[in-house]
């Protein structure tokens, strides 16, 4: 996007009251700290801000400043269809089409709002009036610390805006390892320190708050994990009753798919999970180096994402779901190897 387009944007922010952002379905640490960060800066501004999430998020995202302020689309579905419907200004975030917000999409689609879209994935749909997407960024939130610089606001970046916008941050680049991480990102977060990110509580309170039951599927998973050192290719799964025997909880399985990665010589790695009550598998992919696993999930598992992380799903069984990704694997097998 280019700066005259921003300009026009400070121009819709002077007249607009209420503002309503909204982060993707499944948010993570991306979606719900740009979404705060964001939410912070509004509000400072003056406007009436309503961060409104498709659906509950994990427990170690919920420390954020601001997180009480955040309302579940799924269980005030009234409440929220009213503030859209009331809402100037809808940024959605960390996201590129609108089915990616779930059940809120109707009322999403429906509003007259104008819509700005701020988001780090590729090939974005074009239903916003004002689109800011880079897919060479880290992360959503170094975007929306690059837009309220680009505001000429990089002044009014709170300790609590810091503190969101550190966090995606850190989580989107795998705490700053992944190839996504450029020097401009460490450039933003070291500004993010300066102005009142907790670096190192940030990292205690998203990495080191497990739970007992949470280590032990990641125990499970470890044993299920299968390699193909051939075509360079790890996979874990995890059925229902493994989840139900460690007291699944929202968010216990995050990170678990890049334990694949780890590996030597390893360059694709996946987590195929079962989601017993919406009858699908949830499917996460990483990979190293040019294998696009966004292509890959949305050729074969109705997903998409950016090239070396990406998300899909598959509706037939645990079991015929992995059958199937055997089955594709061998057409890939000059890509991953060569
Ligand atoms: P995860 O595997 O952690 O759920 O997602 C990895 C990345 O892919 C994230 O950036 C996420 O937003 C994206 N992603 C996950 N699931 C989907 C999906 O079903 N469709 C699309 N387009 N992107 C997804
Ligand atoms: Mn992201």
């Amino acid at each position: 996007m280019i700066d005259t387009r921003i300009l026009e944007i400070t121009a819709e922010l002077v007249n607009a009251k209420n503002i309503v952002i909204v982060p993707h379905k499944g948010p993570d640490g991306d979606a719900i700290g740009s979404s705060l960060g964001l939410f912070h800066f509004l509000r400072d501004k003056g406007h009436n801000v309503q961060v409104i999430a498709p659906n509950d998020y994990p427990h170690f995202l919920k420390w954020l400043p601001g997180n009480e302020e955040v309302m579940i689309y799924e269980t005030e579905t009234e409440k929220a269809d009213e503030l859209i419907s009331n809402a100037e200004i809808i940024f959605t975030l960390d996201f590129n089409h609108l089915s990616r917000c779930g059940d809120m999409q109707n009322a999403v689609s429906s509003s007259k709002a104008v819509f700005v879209m701020i988001d780090h994935h590729q090939e974005p749909s074009d239903y916003a009036d004002y689109t800011y997407s880079d897919s060479e960024m880290s992360s959503t939130c170094e975007m929306v610390y690059k837009f309220i610089c680009k505001l000429r606001a990089g002044n009014k970046i709170s300790p609590e805006i810091a503190t969101c916008l550190y966090t995606g941050i850190m989580t989107d680049t795998g705490s700053f390892r992944f190839s996504s991480t450029s020097s401009d990102t460490h450039r933003t977060v070291a500004d993010l320190i300066d102005k009142g990110a907790k670096n190192s509580e940030i990292h205690n309170n998203i990495f080191d708050t497990n739970s007992e039951n949470k280590l032990q599927l990641l125990g499970t998973a470890l044993q299920n994990l299968k390699v193909n050192h051939e075509i360079r290719t790890a996979y874990i799964s995890l059925s229902q009753a493994e989840l139900n025997k460690h007291n699944f909880k929202k968010g216990d399985t995050e990170g678990f798919v890049n334990y694949g990665l780890s590996l030597e010589g390893i360059i694709f790695a996946v987590i195929f999970i079962e989601k017993e009550n919406e009858d699908m598998v949830k499917i996460s992919f990483r990979s190293k180096g040019d294998f696009d696993v966004n292509k890959f999930a949305r050729e074969h598992f109705n997903g998409g994402g950016h090239i070396n992380a990406a998300g899909g799903r598959s509706d037939v069984s645990l079991n015929d779901t992995i059958v199937k990704f055997n089955r594709i694997l061998p057409e890939y097998k000059e890509q991953l190897t060569r």
